[in-house]
């Protein structure tokens, strides 16, 4: 399966050191993805501009510059593009950082490199269902659609909010598009669709994930973070997905279906 999976994924890895380099280029390489290793921030950036791989792995501690800022920079340039840092800082603050600047996912060093693998197979399918989604919404809009037949809803409102399936899309109450990544629209899909029931972090975390991503500590809790600083009102002070203590999260807004 996986070399058919992943034959013409290409990966791109940002590390300086030799040794960590080689060691990702061959465990991915025997994964059976097409990889390709820079050393630098400012060859990174030539790539993606360039060719932008499925998915790139950054250290965070370059030559040039700070892995973070090139996260946010890589994410920029192509939002739909996967990062997972790859990094020796092991400090809870450097995940959550990681995490809030855009990166889907954070592994450690020293890594298992069946693991790290794991991770980016996991990242690449959930990369595809959203895309799946995307490229079905086109299709759709090219063919006359009866309006809603009955399946599954497409479309979700919340206090002006629009969520659209289909298109893989968040309009706020003003009409703007807001820009969230694959983690978070993941998220604000399995709330919209458990409106006003407490979900705990395990729960999101398989809903979101499907399963077939290891738990990575706080990330629930992180992502949650930098969806309510996209829609909430006050973050500070949310309206819309409310921590009830030691259970989880819930969604407190109305939710209609239908757009
Ligand atoms: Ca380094």
């Amino acid at each position: 399966m996986q070399a058919e999976d992943t034959a013409r994924r290409r990966i791109l890895v940002v590390e300086d050191d030799p040794l960590v380099s080689e060691l990702v280029e061959d465990c991915l390489d025997e994964g059976g993805f097409d990889v390709q290793c820079v050393g630098r921030g400012s060859e990174a950036r030539k790539v993606v501009e360039t060719a932008p791989p499925d998915v790139a792995i950054l250290d965070l501690g370059l030559p040039d510059g700070d892995g973070i800022a090139l996260t946010t920079q890589l994410k920029g340039l192509v939002p739909h593009m996967g990062i997972i840092i790859l990094s020796g800082r092991s400090a809870p603050v450097e995940r959550i950082v990681g995490l809030e600047v855009g990166a889907d996912d954070y592994l450690c060093k020293p890594f298992e490199p069946r693991e790290l693998v794991a991770r980016v197979r996991s990242l690449i399918r959930r990369i595809d269902a959203l895309r799946g989604m995307a490229e079905a919404a086109v299709a759709n809009a090219a063919t006359p659609s009866p309006a809603n037949q009955g399946g599954d809803p497409s479309c979700y409102q919340f206090e002006g909010y629009l969520l659209n399936l289909e298109r893989v899309s968040l309009n706020s109450p003003e009409g703007e598009t807001l820009h969230l990544s694959s983690t978070e629209f993941a998220l604000l899909r399995a709330f919209v669709e458990r409106p006003n029931r407490v979900l705990t972090r395990d729960q999101l975390m398989d809903i979101i994930h499907n399963n077939d991503m290891p738990a990575f500590d706080r990330s629930i809790d992180v992502q949650v973070a930098r969806l309510r600083k996209k829609i909430e009102p006050d973050p500070k002070e949310p309206r819309f997905i409310k921590t009830i203590r030691n259970q989880g999260y819930i969604f407190a807004a109305p939710v209609s279906v239908g757009g």
